[in-house]
């Protein structure tokens, strides 16, 4: 059975991205067959897995508006078993082409596209833009579950409350068994006093939303990490970067946890 997972927050540069990467290539390395849909125009997913956006001719976009079937776009990776749906710039006119249909159907159209590839994955991540928009929605509106991250920086809730809106309503609209997979604290730094009360009250507002590190039940938590901020520019997911850093520890951690069904 195929699990799709959307990472979304409309709050910009929480590190979204970096999960989705790592999270797919811990998974695939984990010898999962895994498929990363780059679901934003900025294509930073395509990117941080050395895949130059110009050298590729359809991408998501091509699949959205139906000119290319999903099959037809997805990419090798440097992981055997990671496969990437790589984005464009382009993607944001999709927009508009999403506008122009009829409201009936236009928020499921991604989910149509992944129903025809499902079957051969064992999971599909998907990365989503900064905005609440339809790029968005459609993440939502294809997968199982949500991961949030959030960083630990004040401001970290802001804007939370209209996600989780957002995810309310579609659970009573297109996508009724949409789940909340867990929260991400992202960029935490110990030294510092405010990134610690930042964790500290997501600690206690989502305690039983947060995951567990499955083999001593600590929280997981991506610590700033600046091996990780690197990783992108090498084209490479942190575990072939630098598989010692704390950053791998923690994207190791949450596909150990997700492996065991959190
Ligand atoms: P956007 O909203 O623009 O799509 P995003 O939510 O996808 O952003 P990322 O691109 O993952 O966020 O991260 C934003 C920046 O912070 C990037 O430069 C990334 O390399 C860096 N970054 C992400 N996570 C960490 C971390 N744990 N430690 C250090 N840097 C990080
Ligand atoms: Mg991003």
């Amino acid at each position: 059975m195929c699990e799709i997972i959307a990472i979304a927050n409309q709050k910009g540069g929480v590190g979204k991205t970096t999960t989705a990467v790592n999270l797919a290539a811990s998974l695939a390395v984990a010898e999962k067959k895994v498929l990363l849909i780059d679901a934003d125009p900025q294509a930073n997913a395509t990117t941080s897995l050395g895949i130059h956006r110009n050298d590729i001719e359809f991408n998501i976009y091509h699949v959205l508006i139906g000119t290319r079937r999903l099959s037809q776009i997805i990419q090798k990776t440097s992981i055997p078993t990671l496969f990437l749906a790589p984005s464009n710039i382009g993607l944001v006119g999709i927009e508009k082409e999403f506008y122009n249909k009829k409201r009936n159907g236009r928020e499921l159209i991604l989910r149509k596209k992944v129903e025809e590839v499902m079957d051969q994955y064992d999971y599909i991540i998907i990365d989503s833009p900064p905005a609440l928009g339809p790029l968005t929605i459609n993440a939502l509106g294809a997968a199982h579950s949500v991961i949030i991250p959030i960083q630990c920086e004040f401001f970290a809730l802001e804007g939370l409350a209209q996600l989780l809106n957002t995810i309310k309503l579609l659970r009573q609209t297109i996508n009724p068994t949409l789940a909340i997979k867990g929260f991400l604290p992202t960029m935490y730094s110990a030294q510092n006093n405010l990134s610690r009360q930042v964790f500290a009250d997501l600690a206690q507002h989502f305690n039983g939303q947060l995951f567990k590190d499955i083999e001593d039940s600590s929280f997981i938590v991506v610590p700033r990490s600046i091996k990780l901020a690197e990783s992108p520019s090498f084209g490479k997911p942190i575990i072939l970067y630098d598989i010692r850093s704390t950053g791998n520890t923690a994207y190791q951690s949450l596909a150990r946890a997700i492996l065991e069904g959190a």
